[in-house]
C-alpha cells in the first residue's frame, strides 16, 4: 500500500496509534489540534534541539531497517539533549514523503521512533507530513527540560581533564561493515552485531548527561557527532582554551579493533575522525575526577586529555607524531558543522 493510496489524514490517524493519541504528563494539548501546548514542570528550563537526516545523504535505505532509521533519527536529537544535562520529553516530527512511499515502511518508521521515545520518557506530540518529490527526510524537533543547570561547550578550564564515556570508533567500524556484509561475514559474529548496533542504533547517553548536570560535575560537555577531535575542537573553540590529547588513551572496543583490521585502517583514526558515537566528551576538573567516575557506574569513562591555556589541539604521548599528520590533513578538507 502506498502513501498516495490512503492520503494523508489517513496516515496521521495511524501514526497516532503508534505515538500514542492521549497527551502525556506536561501536554495540554497532544496530537490533532492546530499547535500541541506544554507546560513545563516547576521551573524546567526548556531545552530545544532540531535535526534533519535525508535520504541518499544521511542513509540509504537498503543498508538500513525502517524500525532502526527512526530510532537513530530520534537518537541523534536524545544524544544532543543529553550533552545539554537535559531530561529529553517531547518531539515534533516532519517527515517528507514520495506519495508512493510504503505505508508499512513509514508506520516501521514510526514505532521505532515511538519504542527508543519510550526508553527515554519521551513523546511524539505533533507534526506535519508533507510531499517530497524524491528523498526521504525525516526531520526531529526535540524538547528536553532541565530542572538542574546545563551543561554547554563554554566552559571547559585550562586545568580539566578531558573526559570520554564508553568507547570510540564504533559506529565508523559499523558503517564499514554495513557497506559490505557478506564481506563482513568473516568476523566473529558477536563483533559485527555489536558494532552495526552501534552504527544504526546508537545509545543516547541520557542518564549519563542527566547525572553530570545534576551533580554540578562537567565544566563543559558535547555529544561526539562528529568525531573526538572535531567535537574537542567545538569545546576548545565555544571555550577559548586549547587542548592536549593522548591518542594511545582514547577508549576503543576490541570489536572495533578487529573491524578496523579488517577495513584496511587504523582504529585510531576511526576513533579521532568517524563519527556519529553518540558518546559525550566533557570536561571536569582534577579534583572532581573521583567524583565522575562513582556517579556514572557503571558506565566507563577515560580520561583522554588536558585543557590548556593556548589555543590549539595538541596531541601528545608515544603515539602523537603517528597521527599528527592525518589529523591535521583532515582539517583542510574538514567541511564546517555544527550540531
Ligand atoms: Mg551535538
Amino acid at each position: 500500500m502506498r502513501v498516495c493510496d490512503i492520503g494523508e489524514f489517513d496516515l496521521i490517524e495511524r501514526l497516532k496509534g503508534i505515538f500514542g493519541a492521549d497527551a502525556p504528563p506536561g501536554v495540554e494539548v497532544g496530537i490533532g489540534d492546530d499547535a500541541a501546548v506544554i507546560q513545563p514542570a516547576g521551573k524546567a528550563r526548556l531545552v530545544v534541539t532540531t535535526d534533519a537526516l535525508i535520504e541518499n545523504v544521511h542513509f540509504l535505505t537498503r543498508r538500513i531497517e525502517p524500525r532502526l532509521l527512526g530510532r537513530r533519527a530520534l537518537a541523534a536529537n536524545l544524544s544532543d539533549v543529553a550533552a545539554m544535562g537535559a531530561q529529553p520529553r517531547y518531539a515534533l516530527l516532519v517527515l517528507g514523503l514520495r506519495s508512493d512511499a510504503n505505508v508499512e515502511y513509514v508506520l516501521e518508521l514510526a514505532k521505532g521512533m515511538a519504542e527508543l521515545g519510550a526508553e527515554h520518557q519521551t513523546r511524539i506530540i505533533g507534526g506535519d507530513i508533507t510531499r517530497s518529490p524524491a528523498a526521504l527526510s525525516i526531520t526531529i524537533t526535540l524538547v528536553g527540560e532541565a530542572v538542574n543547570g546545563v551543561l554547554t561547550r563554554s566552559g571547559a578550564h585550562p586545568g580539566d581533564l578531558i573526559i570520554v564515556t564508553g568507547d570510540l570508533g564504533g559506529s565508523a567500524a559499523g558503517m564499514g561493515i554495513a557497506a559490505n556484509p557478506s564481506a563482513a561475514a568473516s568476523l566473529p559474529q558477536e563483533a559485527r552485531e555489536a558494532l552495526l548496533k552501534r552504527h544504526c542504533d546508537p545509545t543516547p547517553r541520557v542518564r549519563e548527561g542527566l547525572l553530570l548536570a545534576r551533580q554540578g560535575l562537567a565544566t563543559a560537555a558535547i555529544d561526539i557527532s562528529d568525531g573526538l577531535a572535531g567535537d574537542l575542537r567545538h569545546i576548545c573553540e565555544m571555550s577559548g582554551v586549547g587542548a592536549s590529547l593522548d591518542p594511545e588513551a582514547i577508549p576503543i572496543a576490541h570489536a572495533t579493533r578487529l573491524a578496523a583490521a579488517w577495513l584496511g585502517q587504523d582504529a585510531t583514526v576511526l576513533a579521532l575522525q568517524g563519527g556519529e558515537d553518540y558518546e559525550l566528551l566533557f570536561t571536569c576538573t582534577p579534583a572532581n575526577a573521583d567524583a565522575v567516575v562513582a556517579a556514572l557506574v557503571p558506565t566507563p569513562v577515560t580520561s583522554v586529555g588536558a585543557i590548556l591555556a593556548e589555543p590549539g589541539l595538541r596531541l601528545v604521548g608515544p603515539a602523537a607524531e603517528r597521527y599528527e599528520r592525518r589529523l591535521h590533513s583532515y582539517d583542510h578538507f574538514r567541511a564546517p558543522s555544527g550540531g
